[in-house]
């Protein structure tokens, strides 16, 4: 029930209570009044007849006279108790009354100058109110109806109960309106709390309320201008964590006591694969064994201490560590690429090593039959020019990983100026023509118009063209052709090297460009390959800005492309 309508019920049940009881109380009093009243005023007549009753007057005809003037039965008994007069009996009926002397009222009378009773009238057969004071002559008694007296209480109590119903009336619609005035402002200021619970900001205070509902509403528009400024304060608060959060490189996710992920970033996502709304079961978290395990022992309340897992082909750290409200936080880093690295730092290794190695061996087989006084001079000679060539075949490899290096570094910058492509590819093919020509393989330079000259390291493109048809000498065989290509493109120009040679099995050609990788180790090594050339082209071209892509089709030829491109840093 609403405040408005209980105040309106509890208002009307005391009024209620209130106009029943004073009418009650004022009914009683009137009741009492109009007896005392009445009697007093029959004492009156009664007195005022006791005057009139002489000796020579006909006490009937002054009882009936009166009785008619005041409307009341007048009755006069003598000394005797025999009655002489009476407003309502005339002649034989007033003979044959009874004697009056036993009347209460006609005993007290003559007793005390005085009496009064209320009782029935065996004479009428009603019941009567009657007054007897004593006369001269001897009793006058004046006397009415209960009926009457009844009568003149039922109007008066009328009139009580019509004012009380109108007092009623009246005072309601007070409680109404007061009922109102008090609940209007303490609705509308639970309506501001309630608004304010459900986050729907502040409303403005109701200004009508007076009194403590005022300084209540008061205290409700501060209570709200400060939990505003706490929530303001909060969200941003809330989106600097956010954004914090969501800038780390490491993948945090947050579990709540239930066993819910109810925060996870972008890296925490992407590193674990999941793209579900929040919150989520960890059922939809990978299930790996370390990661749900440091999950359990974080929710139990125990720190982890760093663990490498693999997930997704990732490998990462993780950390989980328990939250002071029960929840657990959840860190991952991921350490690929750093492992990725230390995988090609060791291959590295094992790769330089490895060819050290076999030349090396190679050197000291040789330097230690050498030093056999017995060997003939022949042998001498193999032998030593052997340690020579691979000798060589070390400085040529120390040389090129110095050059692969330098270059990685970021230390070597390209010394640009405009190189004619023409003039560089003949001084390469110059250098090889001898060669060439004892493996009876054409050459030739392709210069599309527009594409003569380039911006680039001179010395850089000499190496990279030598590697390239270096190779394709290496892996042509006997009659077959080498070219050396330039074209204007798009925004550059295209370099390449093409030969009819051997070529390069598919699933080999993605791997060509890293470095000490060999299609035929054995091939590669026995032509005097390091397994570095490709890696070298590879690099001088992109401190170019450029790249390089190879096609090749096995047994029909391979073609090596470089692109140049034209941008005006390049052509300053
Ligand atoms: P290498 O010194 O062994 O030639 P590179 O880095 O220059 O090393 O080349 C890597 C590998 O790519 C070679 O071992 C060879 O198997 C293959 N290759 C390179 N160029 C050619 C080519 N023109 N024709 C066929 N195979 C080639």
């Amino acid at each position: 029930m609403r405040l408005a309508q209980r105040l309106l019920l509890h208002s009307l049940a005391i009024i209620a209570v209130l106009v029943v009881s004073v009418v009650v109380i004022i009914d009683n009093q009137l009741h009492s009044n109009i007896t005392e009243e009445t009697t007093r005023t029959l004492a009156g007549e009664a007195r005022l007849l006791a005057l009139q009753w002489r000796l020579g007057i006909n006490a009937d005809s002054l009882a009936d006279a009166a009785g008619a003037a005041v409307g009341d039965r007048v009755t006069f008994i003598d000394s005797t108790g025999h009655v002489v007069g009476d407003s309502e009996f005339d002649g034989p009926a007033l003979e044959r009354l009874q004697n009056h002397s036993d009347r209460p009222e006609v005993i007290s009378a003559r007793r005390n100058g005085s009496g009064s009773i209320r009782r029935m009238s065996p004479s009428t057969g009603e019941e009567r109110v009657y007054v007897a004071v004593s006369a001269p002559l001897g009793v006058a008694r004046v006397s009415v109806t209960t009926r009457t007296i009844e009568a003149l209480f039922d109007r008066a109590r009328n009139g009580v109960i019509a004012a009380g119903l109108i007092s009623f009336v009246v005072a309601a619609i007070l409680a109404l309106l007061f009922a109102r005035s008090v609940s209007r402002p303490i609705t509308e200021l639970s309506e501001v709390a309630r608004s304010i619970a459900a986050g729907k900001g502040r409303r403005p205070p109701p200004l009508s309320a007076p009194g403590e509902v005022g300084d209540l509403s008061d205290a409700i528009y501060r209570l709200a201008e400060q939990l505003e400024g706490r929530i303001s304060a909060l969200a941003a608060e809330q989106s600097v964590l956010t954004a914090l959060v969501e800038t780390l490189n490491e993948g945090v996710l947050a579990v709540s006591r239930a066993g819910e992920v109810v925060r996870i970033n972008e890296t925490g996502r992407r590193l674990l694969s999941v793209d579900r709304p929040l919150p989520f079961p960890l059922d939809f978290l990978p299930r790996e064994t370390t990661l749900r395990n440091a999950i359990s022992l974080a929710l139990a309340g125990t720190r982890t201490e760093p663990e490498e897992v693999l997930i997704g082909g990732n490998t990462m750290s993780l950390t989980a560590r328990p939250l002071v409200d029960g929840g657990a936080v959840v860190a991952l880093f991921d350490v690929t690429p750093i492992r990725q690295l230390e995988a090609v730092r060791r291959d590295f290794v094992a790769n330089v090593s490895h060819e050290l190695r076999t030349p090396l061996t190679v050197v000291s087989g040789f330097a230690e039959t050498l030093r056999d006084p017995e060997i003939p001079a022949q042998r001498r000679t193999e032998f030593v020019e052997a340690i020579y060539s691979n000798t060589q075949r070390m400085e040529r490899i120390v040389d090129e990983l110095l050059d692969l290096s330098r270059i990685e570094s970021g230390h070597w910058r390209p010394r640009l100026e405009s190189v004619s492509i023409t003039e560089v590819a003949n001084d390469v093919l110059a250098r090889v023509r001898e060669r060439a020509e004892k493996k009876e393989i054409a050459l030739r330079v392709s210069i599309a118009s527009g594409a003569g000259s380039i911006t680039a390291d001179r010395t850089a493109l000499e190496q990279i063209l030598l590697n390239l048809v270096e190779n394709a000498l290496r892996y042509t065989g006997p009659k077959g052709s080498i070219v050396i290509a330039a074209t204007r493109q798009n925004g550059g120009i295209a370099v390449s090297v093409t030969d009819t040679g051997s070529g390069i099995p598919a699933e080999h050609l993605p791997r060509i460009f890293e470095r000490f990788y060999r299609v035929d180790t054995g091939r590669s090594r026995e032509a005097g390959g390091t397994g570095l050339g490709l890696a070298i082209v590879k690099h001088l071209v992109e401190a170019h800005n450029g790249w390089v892509s190879a096609e090749s089709a096995v047994a029909a030829g391979t073609t090596i492309t470089m692109f140049f491109p034209l941008t005006s840093e390049m052509q300053s």
